[in-house]
């Protein structure tokens, strides 16, 4: 199997394809692991020989001896967050140090603040609300673009930086306050925070560009980890049911702290069907008993929020269009396993759009209002979990493998058939 030197990690869909469990497969052959954007918003589901662990911002390379994960720039770093994070890995046994786990001295700080204004403005718009999972990142963000918050290098520079946080709370507490008719920060709060949960990250807080910069040129292999999917990118997703940061494989360069780096494999995850967690347009969603048996099946509760998920076909208009945009390599198809329940298993392979069929992912005003042309294939009905090669799969799940891979023009390389390290098959190519 191919696999670069330098290599993302992707969705190819709204995210929660299972991107975790490929970062868990591939850091075997990885010496470093990056996040490069997003934050504690979405997680990552990995099973390992050490338990289950949900991971929100830690790279999937903490399981994996010798390897060195990094946060970069790109990230929102909510210091609390990653700090109860660490504690629930490390009672699990997995160690954390600052030898395996370097953040980015570029990274910038999600604040307290910003997750009550997230939940403020959900509040406010009531039944307009986007879904977000009230972490805080939509404010984040928008202030790091305002070059309203604080980089966690500054943590290294007390004085500055109790003064760089008194002219930022002086300026967020006009909005909390009279835009939202809050309560507001006080300097005392703010100062106790950012003693207590900098103090504790801290140590793991480096020139993390200069690491990776370093590491690259004496031929490390570095595997970037994106969240979410392509379809929740800034830019390019949904808009405005995104998430507030570039999803997509081409900023893992720049949120990684090395933008000059060339990127020499995509691998875009897929799953077998499609999710979709929140609000949105989600054109071949699934309703009723059909939905809650799929729902039911592929046990689609949000990692972070525990949400139920909504379920529908698998999307090739969509998956066509994440793609293309993620620039995908090589797809790894997840969760095949779910669909043997099916006697035939919905496909939407085009969209009506005004009245005429159409195999262009809409503009996101057009999508609103795009139904799903769907056609049924004939399930396999039977227990697939065990298969670990291409010739043990049913001819059925093969014919349903080429049709998608048909269809978006992308070879699958990984076919995954449990949630398990060892339940995947490899597909040459
Ligand atoms: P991510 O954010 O993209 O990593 O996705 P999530 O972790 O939110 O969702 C993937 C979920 O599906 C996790 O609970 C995984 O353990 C599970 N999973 C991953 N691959 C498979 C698979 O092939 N079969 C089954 N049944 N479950 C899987």
């Amino acid at each position: 199997m191919k696999k670069g030197k330098n290599c993302v990690i992707c969705g190819i869909n709204w995210g929660d394809e299972g991107k975790g469990r490929m970062v868990d497969l591939l850091t075997d052959h990885y010496d470093i692991v990056v996040r490069y954007q997003g934050g504690g918003n979405a997680g990552h589901t990995v099973i390992n020989e050490k338990g289950k662990f949900a991971l929100h911002l830690l790279p999937s390379g903490v399981f994996r001896e010798g390897v060195v994960n990094v946060l970069g720039n790109g990230v929102a770093l909510d210091p609390e967050n990653l700090w109860k994070e660490i504690g629930e890995v490390r009672e699990k046994g997995v160690e954390i140090t600052p030898e395996n786990l370097r953040i980015s001295d570029r990274a910038s700080l999600l604040l307290p603040w910003h997750r009550e204004q997230d939940a403020l403005e959900e509040a406010r718009l009531a039944d307009k609300k986007y879904g977000s999972t009230k972490q805080g990142i939509a404010p984040f963000y928008s202030d790091k673009y305002q070059k309203k918050t604080v980089l966690a290098g500054e943590l290294f520079h007390p004085e500055e930086l109790r003064s760089h946080l008194q002219d930022l709370l002086e300026w967020k507490n006009l909005t909390l306050q009279r835009v939202y008719g809050a309560e507001g920060w006080t300097a005392e709060r703010l100062t106790e925070w950012i003693e207590d949960y900098g103090e504790k990250i801290r140590p793991f807080i480096c020139d993390t560009g200069a690491f990776l910069a370093e590491a690259s040129l004496s031929g490390k292999r570095i595997l970037f980890e994106a969240q979410l999917g392509a379809l929740r990118d800034l830019d390019f997703g949904i808009v405005p049911f995104t998430t507030s940061s570039n999803t997509i494989a081409a900023y893992a360069p720049i949120g990684a702290g090395l933008p000059s780096l060339s990127v020499d494999e995509v691998v875009g995850v897929v799953k077998a069907y499609s999710t979709c967690v929140g609000e949105g347009p989600f054109v071949s969603e699934m309703f009723g008993p059909e939905a809650e048996k799929l729902r039911e099946a592929g046990a689609e509760y949000g990692a972070k929020t525990g949400r139920p998920r909504r379920v529908g076909a698998i999307d090739l208009v969509a998956t066509r269009y994440g793609v293309q945009i993620q620039g995908a390599s090589q797809i790894a198809l997840t969760k095949l396993d779910v669909l043997s329940y099916m006697d035939t298993i919905p496909v939407c392979g085009a969209y009506l759009v005004g009245g005429a069929e159409t195999e262009r992912f809409p503009f996101p005003t057009e999508l609103a209002e795009a139904k799903p042309v769907l056609r049924f294939i004939d399930g396999w009905k039977c227990d697939i979990s065990g298969c670990r090669s291409w010739e043990e799969l049913p001819p059925k799940a093969q014919a349903y493998v080429k049709l998608i891979e048909d269809a978006i023009g992308c070879p699958i390389t990984y076919i995954s058939v449990g949630p398990e390290r060892e339940s995947i098959i490899i597909r040459e190519k």
